[in-house]
């Protein structure tokens, strides 16, 4: 540590938010013998907390979020710069990095056209959710508004966002819910047998389950489907072979819109910069926060397709024919003067080359791994983005209970790792070990994070 605070300073820092912090995600009465985790600092990818303690950060900040590492003295000094020239506006006016991000970041994904800015993948998500309602209104009499979501995947924090959230536990008792948001079931191959699916042609079967759901509900009632492209908390849940295009043709085949929720696999986490771009796929919007500016200033995007963004347009004599939609925040300048230096840095270091090259070396890792352990009952992913599903029993496919999960989360952290886990999201299904070092990982980063996984299994299942 660089030596900014002292020890005082810090214990001083504990007792603070011990008394007055209310944390993400923590049941306070556990927690109340614990002193806090404060991260004080952070480099490339290690993090360094109030003893001074070495973390090596296998999960990008806990979230999936910052990609390019920590300390990048280019990106701080891009916001600083920013800030001091013109720190905010809201409203209609536009910014100068405003208008240079979403240049960049629109030639990366063809076939799309404009940048709708905001805050967070829960309101970027929203915002989406909006636009499709609103459309329904114009163009269907109100009647296309259904919007589907898919069992296991994850939207958001926001009323709307469990309303179509597939993880029922982070929704359980913040109903009721927002009607017109409908279930499509999950596309995880290692537990098809569970949904009674065949064994060959899953991909398919999958789809198909979507096109059932439509018929049922009538295809004039359904506005669009929103889909994570590789499901993330629900248990890293990567499509099977086919699934894809045959969801692309189930939309145009009933005019429904393509919604993907690229805000943990959007900007590079997956080897590609949008997981979509594996799939051959053309969304209609596709919404994006977490390695957007990798964590250094607040931002996310809806980004559409022209198709979209003209029917907010087309019927200037129409008082409400626009987006009626403002976001406060959507004015800071600090986010896309990041996301700026952020991409320039992926391109400049190849950061997505090494993702896949990194990816595939560590999934090769994470499969041998699972020939000494036999609780590893599957592993999968794309890129940077990788999960083991730990079994009870690799007959039976019976889960790991959650509790030995977390154990085996625990020790890497005590011996300075930090991995993840599906955490009360799918109820039954928290027991994938979860991996999402930043893009610049190294090989002996990556043996660092198996070591202490291997370690940590033996320990807990022996
Ligand atoms: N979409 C996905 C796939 C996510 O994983 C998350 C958060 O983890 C969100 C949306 C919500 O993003 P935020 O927490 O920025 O609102």
């Amino acid at each position: 540590m660089d030596g900014t605070y002292s020890q005082n300073d810090l214990s001083h820092v504990v007792d603070a938010d011990k008394a007055h912090v209310w944390h993400h995600l923590v049941q306070h009465k556990q927690f109340e013998s614990k002193d806090p985790n404060i991260i004080v600092e952070g480099k490339g990818m290690r993090v360094w907390n109030q003893a001074g303690k070495e973390h090596l950060d296998a999960v990008s900040g806990g979230v999936w979020t910052v990609n390019v590492g920590y300390g990048r003295e280019r990106i701080a000094k891009a916001v600083y710069d920013q800030l001091l020239r013109m720190n905010y506006f809201a409203g209609a006016a536009g910014s100068v990095p405003g208008a240079l991000f979403a240049e960049q970041l629109i030639a990366k994904m063809p076939g799309l056209t404009r940048v709708y800015y905001c805050n967070s993948g829960s309101e970027a998500n929203e915002k989406a959710f909006k636009m499709v309602r609103q459309i329904a209104h114009k163009r269907y009499g109100g009647k296309k508004n259904k919007i589907l979501f898919r069992d296991r995947d994850y939207h958001g924090t926001t009323i709307a966002c469990l309303s179509a959230g597939g993880q029922d536990e982070r929704g359980a008792q913040y109903g009721p819910f927002t009607p017109g948001f409908v279930r499509v079931p999950h596309c995880l191959e290692y537990r098809a047998a569970d949904q009674g699916a065949p064994t060959e042609g899953y991909g398919e079967w999958a789809a198909d389950q979507i096109e059932q759901v439509i018929l049922a509900e009538g295809p004039d009632t359904i506005g669009a489907i929103c889909l994570e492209p590789v499901t993330a908390g629900g248990g890293v849940i990567t499509p099977p072979e086919g699934y894809w295009q045959k969801v692309q043709d189930i939309c145009r085949k009933y005019d429904i819109l393509l919604h993907i929720d690229e805000v943990v696999c959007g900007v590079g986490r997956t080897g590609t910069w949008f997981g979509y771009q594996h799939y051959g796929i053309e969304p209609d919007f596709v919404t994006m926060a977490k390695g957007v500016a990798s964590g250094y200033a607040a931002i996310a995007c809806c980004v559409t397709s022209e198709r979209v963004f003209d029917l907010f347009k087309d019927d200037a004599s129409d008082p409400l024919n626009y987006f009626r939609d403002i976001s406060t925040f959507g004015g800071c300048t600090a986010g896309p003067a990041a996301a700026i230096e952020n991409l320039a840095i992926i391109e400049e270091e190849n950061l997505l080359e090494n993702t896949v090259e990194m990816g595939d070396y560590m999934m090769g890792c994470l499969l041998e791994l699972a020939d000494k352990h036999r609780v590893i009952g599957n592993v999968r992913g794309k890129g940077l983005f990788l999960g083991a599903e730990l079994v009870a029993d690799r007959d039976t496919r019976e889960p790991a209970p959650e509790a030995k999960v977390q154990a085996v989360v625990g020790d890497c952290m005590a011996q300075g790792v930090i991995i993840g886990a599906t955490n009360r999201s799918v109820p039954g299904y928290n027991n994938t070990l979860c991996y999402s070092p930043a893009l610049i990982a190294t090989k002996d980063d990556i043996d660092q994070i198996i070591a202490a996984t291997d370690s940590a299994l033996t320990k807990v299942f022996g």
